[in-house]
């Protein structure tokens, strides 16, 4: 029978094996279980030949518990509902995995950014912003870049919540530039964490770093810089994809030779000393850490005996199934689950957001101890849970996680 790929549902069943190990009650469960809040907008868009084109676009807020709802915009053509309630929930987990006083949210927009020019996507996101200004807001909702989602996206998110307040307000989106109100550190901060959690798995795993091979699939922001630190270290980067090819090098190769490249021609193709590879044999590359970068279900059951990594480095969000995840615990493959690898992103997006409500910014070297200090106390804090209760890493994660807004959730109680 073939699995299901629904990200909620998937969603859904992880949050169910925690809940399960944790022995919740059945009504506690079912809240944490939902999202909060889920806004449905109509975003028209004068378009550069005249049309007035309408795309559909969401703003999830899974819980608050613990502090305002917390997650990112997307962009691209397949987001939908489902999508951005999975993120949403995922959010929730990946804030109380490394501890940080967040609930989770998310959003995104069913476009396709690449068709679309500079001034269409500015007209697009001012109004998606104001459709969504109902709901976000410094102390409500604060969203962050995603896929196909950047600095400028937010500068624009910022300006519009601004101009309808009536002032500035730095604390309404994170991932800024740094001209206004950005954070030092903010751009490398999910592919700093993934190389950080990577590291602490290859040593509670007993495996040296110096020479460990490293194959990532999405060679985006958190690939490029994940492969980038952890070349820095001494592991060897032997293979990367982006929507557009594979390569492979058996030898290693230069991580900043292939982003500057990739930045130049648009695609990891062709980067000189590399070979071209199939996307799937890829990832059945042998190596010491596989990092899956790209997109959700990278990772199907069908493909997971295939992989021949000790730890898969879960930079993006969602990319193994849960039947992938079945063959991945008897196969004795070691997962740092999203919601704790990919976590650096939301970490520094939250020192941002503390910089900017006390207008006081911090230089890089603080930006970054203060993000390797919470990495690595989290994967330290998960894998504890994995020694200890005999479970696989992501559901140790979650174990902890829901564990955090479940007692939350209940200390406040239920109004009315
Ligand atoms: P990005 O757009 O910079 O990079 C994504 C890369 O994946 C691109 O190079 C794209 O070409 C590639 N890609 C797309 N489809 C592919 C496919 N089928 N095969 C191989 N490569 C493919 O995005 P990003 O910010 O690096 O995000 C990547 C993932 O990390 C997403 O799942 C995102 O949700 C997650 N993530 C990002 C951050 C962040 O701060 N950037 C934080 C947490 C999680």
């Amino acid at each position: 029978m073939s699995e299901t790929l629904n990200p909620f549902a998937i969603a859904q069943a992880q949050f169910d094996r925690a809940a399960d190990h944790l022995d919740l009650d059945p009504g506690l469960r079912a809240v944490l279980r939902t999202p909060r809040r889920a806004l449905i907008v109509s975003i028209p868009v004068k378009m550069d030949d005249g049309r007035v084109v309408v795309f559909e676009g969401y703003r999830v807020q899974h819980n608050i518990a613990r502090g305002p709802a917390k997650g990112g915009i997307r962009y691209h053509p397949n987001v939908s509902l489902d999508e951005v309630r999975a993120l949403a929930s995922w959010m929730t987990w990946k804030c109380a995995t490394v501890n940080i006083p967040y609930g989770g949210g998310k959003g995104g927009v069913i476009c396709d950014p690449k068709k679309m020019s500079l001034g269409e996507l500015e007209r697009m996101t001012r109004r998606y912003t104001a459709e969504i200004s109902i709901i976000i807001g410094p102390d409500r909702d604060i969203p962050a870049p995603d896929v196909y989602t950047n600095a400028q996206t937010m500068a624009w998110v910022m300006d519009t919540y601004s101009m309808t307040e009536g002032r500035t307000i730095l604390g309404v989106v994170t991932g800024k530039p740094l001209a206004i109100g950005g954070s030092e550190g903010r751009g490398e901060a999910t592919g700093r964490g993934v190389a950080v959690t990577s590291l602490e798995a290859l040593a509670a795993l007993g495996v040296s770093a110096e020479g460990a091979r490293v194959v990532v699939q999405g060679y985006g922001n958190a690939g490029s810089v994940a492969s980038r630190l952890l070349h820095e270290r001494g592991l060897k980067v032997i293979g990367a994809s982006d929507s557009t090819g594979a390569i492979v090098a058996r030898g290693g190769l230069d991580p900043a030779a292939l982003e500057k490249h990739k930045t130049q021609t648009g695609s990891v193709k062709g980067f000189p000393g590399t070979e071209p590879i199939g996307a799937d044999d890829l990832l059945a590359l042998e190596c010491e850490v596989l990092v899956p970068a790209a997109l959700e279900n990278a990772i199907t059951k069908e493909m997971a005996p295939r992989v021949r990594a000790r730890v898969v480095a879960e930079a993006a969000n969602g990319p193994t199934t849960p039947g992938a995840d079945a063959v991945f615990k008897e196969r004795g493959i070691m997962v740092i689950p999203d919601i704790l690898c990919n976590a650096g992103g939301v970490t520094v997006s939250y020192f941002e957001w503390v910089q900017g409500l006390q207008a006081f910014f911090w230089d890089e070297a603080e930006v970054n101890s203060n993000l390797d200090r919470i990495m690595k106390r989290a994967f330290a804090e998960v894998h504890k849970v994995s020694t200890e209760r005999r479970l696989d890493m992501r559901t140790a994660a979650y174990v902890l996680a829901v564990d955090r807004v479940a007692q939350a959730t209940k200390i406040r109680g239920l109004w009315p």
